[in-house]
């Protein structure tokens, strides 16, 4: 009931902002390089179809996901460009990914196998290995990668090579990167005669700090997934300047009481009040992504100023300390993620809270939440 759920605890997604940021990024970008947006994991929870339809309008043709599942809500969408498949997904789905025109990333010798074992010729593109040690061929033998390549390229309709960073957000990663990126293009270099069209390795971090503006295939392309949606990779990341989170998590205040000193709030009774207090109940709780983590740690806004969350967050609501917020009524709205007046909570801020990622907190937001587009 999406209905009921526009008046308790919804997200908002501000598409134009969504394509600034893409303009944004794709601005501090060498000339001829283009983005492939990165929707998996529903656009990071901003809804992938929507973000793609969005994106697409706005010029992009190369789009990425995580399963064939979310592969195919793209073309059934309405995505005409390339969509690629960047994790694994079981060859019995060959002629799913053919009559879809999808296109498939390799991640081994044995993963290439079952699907020429399958007889059904599909797009796909080689995961090398240079150092995450999660998929693809052992970047570490070039040799070895340019003869499995060779093997299996008559099977397919192979598109391209790609790599993945994984320390590319940090400065202490950067040697680490540098080593990747020269792997994988020795490995690029002892194929090159294949001419494969899609030959890349850069995701947000990479584009803004290893960008070297190498053309190792026709289409240069930067997988461009969390600063798209306005996030950083790292919390100590500066961004390009335009860009911003593109989504606002509201709810409303379902009911203000006053607790008495030495009162508990909460399961486990894990908040006394030091004194009387106000406290408003608002409800979304773990259930609807909020992180329990954030249980006497996170905060909300509420006309302008941040309440702080007291006791544990429950399955459903959370409670808020709002005796300093003496404007704060019954049926009041609040965010959760975002900016009210002078003061922001970002799900980068709120990761940072909790130890995770802003990556985490948004792709969270669970479906229980319905998204506003405007
Ligand atoms: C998720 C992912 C990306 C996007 O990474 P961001 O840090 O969000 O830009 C790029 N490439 C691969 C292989 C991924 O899995």
């Amino acid at each position: 009931m999406d209905k009921g759920n526009l008046f308790r605890s919804w997200a908002e997604i501000d598409l134009k902002q969504l394509r600034k940021n893409c303009l944004a990024y794709k601005n501090m970008l060498q000339a001829g390089q283009q983005i492939m947006a990165v929707v998996k994991a529903d656009g990071y929870g901003h809804g992938a179809v929507r973000t793609a339809l969005t994106l697409q309008k706005g010029g992009v043709e190369l789009f990425a996901v995580s399963n064939v599942n979310e592969a195919v809500e793209l073309r059934d969408g309405g995505i005409e460009g390339e969509i690629l498949i960047l994790g694994y997904t079981p060859a019995q789905c060959a002629s799913v990914l053919k009559n879809y025109d999808i296109t498939q990333a390799l991640l081994s010798s044995a993963h290439a196998e079952s699907f020429v074992a399958q007889g059904i010729s599909v797009k796909a593109q080689f995961a090398i290995d240079t150092g995450m040690n999660r998929i693809g061929l052992d970047g570490d033998d070039p040799n070895a990668c340019a003869s499995a390549i060779r093997h299996y390229a008559p099977f397919f309709r192979l598109t391209g090579l790609f790599t993945h960073l994984c320390s590319a957000d940090t400065p202490d990663g950067k040697q680490f990167t540098n080593g990747q990126i020269k792997k994988f293009i020795r490995v690029a270099e002892s194929v090159k005669d294949l001419a494969l069209p899609y030959v890349h390795y850069m995701n947000t971090a990479g584009g803004l700090w290893h960008n070297p503006g190498l053309k190792l295939s026709a289409v240069s392309l930067v997988r461009l997934g969390i600063s798209l949606y306005g996030l950083k990779p790292d919390y100590e990341n500066v961004l390009p300047a335009g860009i911003a989170p593109a989504l606002t998590w509201k709810a409303v205040i379902s009911m203000i009481k006053t607790v008495k000193e030495g009162e508990t709030i909460g399961y486990g009774r894990t908040y006394t009040a030091p004194s009387t207090r106000v406290i408003a109940t608002v409800p979304v709780g773990y259930a609807d992504g909020y992180n329990r983590a954030l249980s006497n740690k996170g905060v909300v806004l509420v006309h302008g100023k941040r309440a702080p969350i007291v006791g544990r967050v429950c399955m459903d609501q959370i409670m808020i300390d709002v005796t300093d917020i003496p404007e704060a009524k019954f049926e009041d709205e609040v965010t959760l993620i975002g900016t009210d007046g002078e003061e922001t909570y970002s799900a980068d801020d709120m990761a940072r809270d909790i130890g995770t990622i802003g990556y985490e907190v948004v792709c969270d937001i669970s479906k229980r939440v319905p998204r506003i587009y405007h």
